[in-house]
């Protein structure tokens, strides 16, 4: 079921989760602000999603309430994970859903970082023309 974006966080989120530790991943990258893990069903060779520690739902809920610090902090993560994987030369794409239309499942933010081959076009839309 797609995320309600004005519903309260829920804690029990499977990003929450996987931040107190209860769900094991395999750690790309993480520090004070973000952690990133391989997405579980890749969408391009190179799938990671990036992911701040704090309780946000979407890219709204993040850009209104996370302070300064988290803010820099999610996006210099990006430049951390794209360099350890060796991406920054050839190429990447970071998008995040936000919401019913975007298709967003997972009630915590995140940005999917993808890579490792072309990715086509920016955007598909199913009704598109
Ligand atoms: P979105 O549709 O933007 O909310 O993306 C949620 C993403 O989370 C999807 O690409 C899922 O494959 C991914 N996902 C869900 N559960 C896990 C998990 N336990 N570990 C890694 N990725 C997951």
């Amino acid at each position: 079921m797609a995320v309600d974006p004005n519903a309260p966080y829920d804690p029990d989120n499977i990003f929450a989760r996987i931040l107190r530790g209860e769900i094991p991943v395999v750690k790309v990258y993480e520090d004070e602000y973000a952690l990133a893990f391989p997405d579980i069903a890749p969408q391009a060779r190179i799938h990671v999603l990036i992911i701040p520690r704090g309780s946000y739902i979407c890219a709204t809920d993040f850009g209104e309430r996370a302070s300064e610090a988290e803010q820099a902090g999610l996006s210099r993560a990006i430049a951390h994970v794209a360099t350890r994987l060796g991406v920054t030369g050839s190429g990447y794409r970071v998008i995040s859903n936000t919401g019913a239309d975007a298709g967003q499942e997972v009630a915590h933010y995140h940005l999917h970082l993808l890579a490792g081959e072309p990715l086509g076009t920016k955007l598909i839309r199913p009704n598109a023309k």
